[in-house]
């Protein structure tokens, strides 16, 4: 007998208890990006390698290390998507959306690729949710992404929230530290953990996220990029803090917040949750004022964020309950009870029979677990009860009015 197949570990299901909470979340974030003024988007989840390699950045972690790319049998280079953010902006120059009124207020939700090794929190296939405004710099446009993404997470009953915020300046200033930084850090080379030092002229800033003891210590002295900020920089800076102030979202300045994706400059962003353990970033984001020109498109800022749905279902509260029928329906007969509730659901009632033969005794029992708010009993002789499970209560219905009986009920 061949051996029986065992899947890997980190595979990656949801099972129908979960659908009923994803749900919820797709739904929720849809209204509030509606009302925000968000238009949907939806992407393909194959890319060129190269709209990734050149958005990205070919040093980061993502690029680097991360992707499932592959040559397909045209040669093409291809890469199964790691992010969202330069696709959209891919799709921005593709379709000319450049030439509409802006900024262009776009949402996405879906499926995203990292060849991370799965652990909880962190899988190789995983959903996000983001949002991004493109074409314009003003920090309002940062303010309300900041806010939306605040509201999306605790509008979701999630607690223990922390949100970090930082500024990388523009590409120049942030060039000009990066080689600061950079000369910094050689100079305590013998420090410097194996990773950080083969990274020292592709991505010096990669150092800031390094758990190595050492690292630490030498980054802990280093200049930050907060204090090089021109002039503009900083005052839009100031001016996005003000608006979060006003807007009673608070947040804790972290000069030392590098995002993974070389994109962003000015505003950075991410939230965590202190219920996550080891994986607690939420959802985080900022401004990409470079990239669609990057990509072949005019100088265009923009900003975006993006939240990981699997780490909000994790830190949500209170897990919403699975899909209960309103009505189970108990009868001896199996194709009466079939008859019967395939009729409720016609009038979009849900309902549920067993379909194992129990005896009546079984069938109520199923009813009772199944979280049905009421049993419809249909007894041999063709009367039909209706009974509410909480209370007990039970009573003689007639079978035309029994689906007008349930949907009254939804409003008492
Ligand atoms: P990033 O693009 O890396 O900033 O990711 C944005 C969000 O997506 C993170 O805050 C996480 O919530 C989520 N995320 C990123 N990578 C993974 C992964 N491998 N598994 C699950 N969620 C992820």
């Amino acid at each position: 007998m061949a051996a029986r197949y065992q899947a890997p570990k980190g595979t990656f299901d949801v099972l129908p208890a979960e659908e009923a909470a994803r749900a919820l979340v797709a739904e929720h974030a849809g209204r509030l990006l509606d009302a925000a003024g968000h238009g949907r988007i939806e992407t393909p989840a194959l890319e060129e390698t190269e709209v990734f390699a050149r958005g990205v950045g070919a040093s980061t972690d993502i690029v680097s290390k991360e992707m499932f790319s592959f040559t397909d049998r045209g040669g093409r280079e291809l890469t199964l998507r790691p992010e969202g953010t330069a696709p959209i902006c891919r799709a921005y120059i593709e379709h000319g959306m450049h030439k509409d009124p802006q900024p262009v207020k776009l949402w996405y939700a879906g499926p995203f690729f990292r060849a991370e090794s799965p652990q909880r929190g962190r899988y190789r296939q995983f959903n996000q949710i983001g949002a991004e405004v493109i074409g314009t710099d003003s920090p309002l446009a940062d303010a309300e992404l900041i806010v939306l993404l605040d509201e999306l997470l605790r509008g979701l009953g999630i607690a223990d929230l922390e949100l970090r915020l930082g500024s990388l300046g523009s590409l120049e200033t942030r060039a000009a530290y990066r080689d600061e930084l950079r000369d910094y850090l050689r100079e305590h080379e013998a420090e410097l953990s194996d990773d950080v030092r083969a990274r020292l002229d592709s991505n010096p800033m990669r150092a800031f996220d390094s758990d190595h003891e050492g690292t630490r210590a030498v980054i802990g002295a280093a200049p930050t990029m907060l204090e090089r900020l021109e002039a503009d920089d900083a005052e839009h800076f100031a001016a996005v803090r003000a608006l979060l102030d006003a807007a009673g979202v608070p947040y804790r300045l972290d000069p030392t917040l590098v995002r993974g994706l070389d994109y962003y400059t000015r505003t950075v962003f991410e939230f965590s949750c202190g219920r996550l353990g080891a994986q607690s970033g939420i959802g985080g984001g900022g401004r990409y004022d470079g990239l669609i020109e990057v990509l072949g498109g005019p100088p265009t800022p923009a900003v975006g964020w993006a939240a990981g749905t699997e780490r909000i279902l994790m830190a949500m509260a209170d897990a919403p309950l699975p899909q209960r029928p309103e009505v189970f329906v108990v009868c001896a007969d199996g194709a009466a009870a079939f008859e019967l509730a395939l009729g409720l659901r016609r009038h979009r009632i849900s309902a549920q029979f067993d379909l194992a033969a129990r005896a009546f005794k079984g069938q109520m029992k199923r009813a009772g677990r199944s979280g049905a708010r009421f049993a419809a009993i249909l007894e041999q002789d063709g009367s039909l009860k209706l009974r509410e499970m909480d209370s007990g209560e039970q009573r003689e219905v007639d079978s035309a009015e029994l689906p007008a009986l349930v949907i009254a009920a939804r409003e008492a």
